[in-house]
């Protein structure tokens, strides 16, 4: 594969075509869920109940031989594609010469070159610190922490449709209460949420869904108070929400103002997936301070947050950190995807498949009265259901959309407060045939939805 491949010609160990060989799930998953249900937890549930057994570009192999296409990425993370060879090189080879020692009891290089790298590619013109970490839980709840040390304020103020994470300080920090949220708490106190720029929702201007957002930090909040602003600069499992133009550049100006931190939560946006480094770019704003994990390492447990030197160091030694953060192997990972997002130009193949997916997609508002929106940037892209000549949101039809789809052999997510919203995250390799074939089983699906006139059921705890 050379440095200049384009997608057609690219290498895969798996041919990069969907094929079914039995009904899904098959035999050998079945047989797996029994087990399955005898051991695991039920609150880590399922989206598809089909065992992968391997994977090449976008493609999924199960157990049974199924080769499935894959336009989830397991939530965005697998962005270069499912077992990349220099990937998997980078990790047999550090696995082999170090997998620990704490970077806090006796350093090591990797950690050092991905806090470099990060310096480099996060947006912002001026001198930025890193600290690594497990998952991008852990780095919200770090950012929080680090913004709070360095403002001496009490405040974290989230923006409506937010996903932030599962631990107990970034479950708060996530909008809706189901099923992340329902039962777990007492939660932490201070954490404010506030009005977004939904334009397929509100109609609004950046600008004026920018004084709406201010208008309410103001009148619920006070400025002086707050610490932090998170916000995805296009949210994920919100609903692939993509703020109006100008929303965010009034935002970072506002907190600059007010002596707010602004933290870009880019953990499920950001390195290369929206056709940039970071989703941010998208909005011509810079962020203080960003969260960094999903797509970092190619599937290995790795994040960040990366930002001003100033307000990364007023932290005292010792106050962030934990034991496997940015552990040998999976900053060795790290390394490997970063510098192939350069050297392949996959922010360039991210930009490719954007031009697929509109002109493969963007057509299906018009085509399918339960499409509402189709909505994204690169590599993540939203559809938005509704019932049909209305904005009302529909769950139904997503559900028997994902369902149809994934009994077929097509991977997609869903997403949105109203589960109402399917989510596509491919591999920014995933060839145009394959987001044709992929097209076609959703639509076929969408054809066959129900329009969801009838009483909305309540979501049920699918993922
Ligand atoms: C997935 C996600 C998180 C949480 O990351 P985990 O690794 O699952 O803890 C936080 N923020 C955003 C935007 C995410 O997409």
């Amino acid at each position: 594969m050379s440095a200049t491949a384009p997608s057609s010609v690219r290498q895969f160990s798996v041919p990069q075509e969907r094929r079914l060989v039995t009904e899904l799930p098959g035999p050998r998953s079945r047989a797996l869920q029994e087990r399955r249900v005898q051991s695991v937890s039920r609150g880590a549930g399922t989206l598809a109940n089909i065992y992968m057994d391997h994977g090449a570009g976008a493609i999924l192999v199960d157990v049974d031989g199924n080769q499935l296409i894959d336009l989830g990425c397991g939530i965005g993370v697998t962005t270069v594609g499912h077992a990349d060879p220099a990937v998997a090189e980078a990790v047999s080879e550090q696995v082999r010469k170090l997998t620990h020692t704490l970077f806090t009891v006796t350093p090591y290089e990797n950690y050092v070159k991905v806090a470099e790298k990060l310096a480099q590619i996060t947006p912002g013109d001026f001198e930025k610190h890193s600290v690594l970490v497990n998952s991008g839980a852990e780095a919200v709840e770090n950012a929080a922490k680090i913004a709070r040390r360095f403002t001496g304020r009490r405040a974290i103020v989230v923006l409506d449709h937010a996903f932030h994470g599962r631990t107990n300080m970034t479950m708060a920090m996530t909008y809706r209460p189901w099923p992340e949220r329902e039962g777990m708490g007492p939660f932490p106190g201070e954490i404010y949420s506030v009005p977004i720029s939904y334009p397929f929702r509100d109609g609004l201007s950046g600008e004026e869904a920018a004084e709406r957002t201010i208008d309410y930090i103001e009148t619920h909040v006070g400025p002086r108070d707050v610490a932090a602003f998170f916000a995805e600069p296009i949210q994920g499992d919100g609903g692939i929400i993509i703020p109006a133009p100008g929303y965010f550049q009034r935002i970072v100006e506002y907190c600059r103002e007010n002596g707010i931190v602004f933290v870009a939560d880019e953990i499920q946006a950001g390195i290369a997936r929206t056709g940039a480094w970071y989703s941010i770019e998208h909005h011509d704003a810079v962020p203080d301070l960003v969260t960094t994990a999903k797509g970092i390492a190619g599937g290995l447990p790795l994040a960040a947050v990366t930002g001003r030197a100033e307000i990364m160091d007023a932290v005292q030694p010792g106050g962030v950190g934990g034991t496997f953060g940015g552990n040998p192997v999976s900053t060795a990972a790290a390394l490997a995807v970063l510098d192939l997002v350069e050297r392949e130009d996959l922010i360039g193949e991210a930009k490719r498949v954007e031009r697929a997916l509109v002109e493969r997609i963007g057509g299906w508002v018009d085509k399918y009265d339960i499409v509402g929106d189709v909505r994204g940037k690169g590599a993540m892209f939203g559809v938005e259901l509704v019932q049909p000549g209305t904005k009302k949101p529909n769950p139904k039809a997503l559900k028997h959309v994902i369902s149809t789809a994934v009994a077929n052999g097509v991977i997609a997510l869903d997403a949105g407060s109203w589960d109402s919203v399917l989510r596509l995250l491919p591999s920014v390799l995933i060839s145009e045939a394959l987001i044709d074939d992929a097209a076609s089983v959703l639509e076929q699906a969408i054809e066959s939805a129900p329009s969801g006139d009838d009483a909305e059921e309540p979501p049920t705890p699918q993922s």
